[in-house]
């Protein structure tokens, strides 16, 4: 269990009912804390058979990563991809197709369902901002140290199609 206390109320949250660490249940107000993965976004943009990723910083620092994002609260999952990777990179990408979703477990305090969408640059130049200090094109053959572990199997599955080498 990762919450001690009820959102709604302040009270304590126990498993003791539901006998299930995934939700809790609030001895005061009975509101049952479900704990579910957060949505990320990723959009995969391809010049000449390279692929565009973001530096870090903040957390994973220094690492790069297929730009990405958390979904908000009220927010449609394809404006989240188009805001996030605007904010990231300075382009207005255009969504082509979900190319692929993966859970994410590599943070044990926020598990995340990822979606990597293949996406189109619409307009604007490339320049880092937000979570990333730069933004750049790399072959297979050159790809930087990389963030996150899923971002490894994208980019495995977009060799082997053929989109990037
Ligand atoms: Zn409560």
């Amino acid at each position: 269990m990762r919450y001690h206390f009820c959102p709604k109320c302040g009270g304590t949250l126990s498993i003791e009912k539901t006998k299930d660490p995934n939700k809790p249940k609030c001895t005061q107000c009975s509101f049952t804390f479900y704990q579910n993965p957060a949505v990320g976004v990723a959009a995969i943009v391809i010049k000449d058979k390279k692929l565009l990723m973001g530096k870090r910083q903040g957390s994973y620092a220094g690492q790069w990563c297929i730009p990405c994002g958390y979904v908000e609260w009220d927010e449609d999952v394809y404006d989240a991809v188009v805001r996030e990777f605007f904010e990231e990179t300075g382009l207005k990408i255009n969504i082509s197709y979900v190319y692929t979703v993966l859970s994410n477990f590599h943070n044990p305090a926020q598990h995340t369902v990822g979606i990597w969408f293949m996406a189109e640059v619409a307009s604007g130049t490339e320049e880092a901002g937000d979570d990333l200090e730069e933004v750049e094109y790399f072959s297979y053959a050159d790809m930087p140290v990389l963030a996150f572990p899923t971002d490894r199997d994208v980019i495995e599955k977009l060799k082997t199609e053929g989109f990037i080498n």
